[in-house]
């Protein structure tokens, strides 16, 4: 049976193992625990326990907030208090358990009864402290080359080697992925001093920067990979809705028998990036380590967004949810299909590129020009275009680099026409100099 299948491999899951020592040796704050006493103990329960300023004493009365079809949502009496007040390190409690039914709908994951939810400022934020919560100096990370520019800042200064793994029309390549370990496990075998991986970074939906969209078989390889090495997976998915194809594919997490997966979330880039509300879903000796390393710094995230997103949420419900979803996928579609064919139309036998499977850029390879940084860092910027140069996404970037990024989502369609003729004329000089 499914379930005995998964008790089982979880009580073989050593967490400690992927667990460094400087995490291992956070401990938690006995006022920060009892801050969860406001929201469990007995409305009549008289608390002289919490360190809490009196929100009685701030300014705010009520805070409207008028959507785009005219609904409006409203915060005031103990809802905006409770909105403006410290909270339990996890995140605000409606929103934590609105967060658990959706991601319960979305991937019913298999290991879902020794799986918590941690709410962190997006993705960034639970993915730079997971990895600070796994890796000491020194220890390899598996990366997905090309790379988001997020993560080889969080990794660097670790001294930390990458395993990049190439990607091709559908990410990361799961031979490559083997390959890439037998060879660091043979360099293991001849130097003590090295470790195998423990963790492993990959963004499988419209990936950054490449746009491309993992394959269930993909994810269900490398997932095997990842078991027969022992690798947590940390799958970072902010666009997992905004993909372009029939069907969402169903994510790591729900593929996630062993509790191997730390999947993020985010709010960012649907509902709003400044909002900074994402939410990481992992086994719970995961999760309780990341809260500590977050009681220990900012003690939760933001309770006013939280409050505006769960207040949105109540709102909506989750089918409305889901059609606005939708909205944005449709918007990032057509934005994309635009972009395509003003690049059918100036760059043809300029470049090749992969069409988008979803998310909100295209990579193009640009042919006859060995390094793209001088083009558009320099003439490109006098012909007032930018992209940005590969580089920045590449596990080596002092390597040369000819592709380029270009984000299909903020310039308007006809800008974005414009600056793909302005790029074809601009790789037809730079192979004339
Ligand atoms: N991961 C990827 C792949 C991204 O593209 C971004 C944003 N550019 C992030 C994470 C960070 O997102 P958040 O705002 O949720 O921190």
């Amino acid at each position: 049976m499914e379930t005995t299948r998964v008790d089982e491999k979880i009580e073989n899951m050593d967490y400690s193992y992927f667990i460094n020592a400087l995490s291992s040796r956070r401990r938690p704050a006995l006022t920060r625990e009892l801050t969860k006493l406001a929201y469990l103990a007995p409305k009549e329960a008289i608390s002289l326990a919490e360190g809490m300023p009196n929100e009685l004493t701030f300014p705010f009365e009520q805070i409207d907030i008028t959507m785009k079809d005219g609904s409006i949502m409203t915060l005031k009496g103990s809802i905006l208090g409770s909105a403006l007040q410290y909270i339990p390190t996890q995140g605000y409690p409606p929103l934590v358990k609105t967060l658990k039914e959706f991601t319960y709908k979305v991937h019913q994951p298999p290991n879902w009864e020794n799986s918590e939810l941690l709410v962190i400022n997006g993705s960034q934020d639970g993915i730079s402290k997971s990895i600070e919560m796994c890796i000491q100096e020194g220890e390899p990370v598996v990366v997905q080359n090309p790379l988001y520019a997020g993560i080889e800042i969080i990794i660097n200064p670790y001294k930390s080697p990458l395993l990049a793994v190439d990607q091709d029309q559908y990410g990361m390549v799961p031979e490559l992925l083997k390959q890439q370990l037998e060879n660091w496990k043979e360099k293991c075998l001849q130097d003590e001093t090295l470790r195998m991986p423990k963790i492993m970074y990959i963004n499988p939906t419209g990936s950054n920067p490449t746009g491309t969209t993992m394959t269930l078989e993909r994810k269900r390889e490398i997932y095997k990979i990842c078991c027969e090495y022992n690798i947590l997976i940390l799958e970072d998915d902010p666009y997992f809705f905004m993909h372009f194809l029939d069907e969402l594919t169903p994510s790591f997490l729900s593929m996630d028998v062993e509790g191997r997966v730390l999947r993020f979330d985010s709010f960012s880039k649907v509902l709003s990036s400044g909002m900074r509300v994402g939410w990481v879903t992992a086994a719970k000796p995961l999760i309780q380590a990341l809260e500590l390393h977050i009681q220990s710094s900012y003690l939760h995230s933001s309770t006013l967004s939280q409050s505006i997103a769960n207040g949105l949420l109540q709102l909506w419900g989750f089918d409305k949810l889901l059609e606005h979803l939708e909205e944005v996928t449709a918007f990032y579609k057509a934005r994309r299909d635009i972009t395509i064919s003003a690049m059918e139309k100036y760059l043809t036998g300029l470049c090749e590129w992969t069409i988008p499977a979803g998310g909100m850029f295209v990579w193009i390879k640009v042919h006859g020009v060995g390094d793209v940084y001088e083009m558009l860092m320099n003439r490109g910027l006098k012909k007032l275009i930018t992209f940005v140069p590969g580089h920045a996404f590449m596990a080596d970037p002092t390597q040369a680099c000819s592709y380029i990024r270009a984000s299909y989502s903020k310039a308007a369609p006809k800008q974005i026409e414009k600056a793909m003729k302005l790029l074809g004329e601009l790789i037809r000089e730079e192979k004339l100099l």
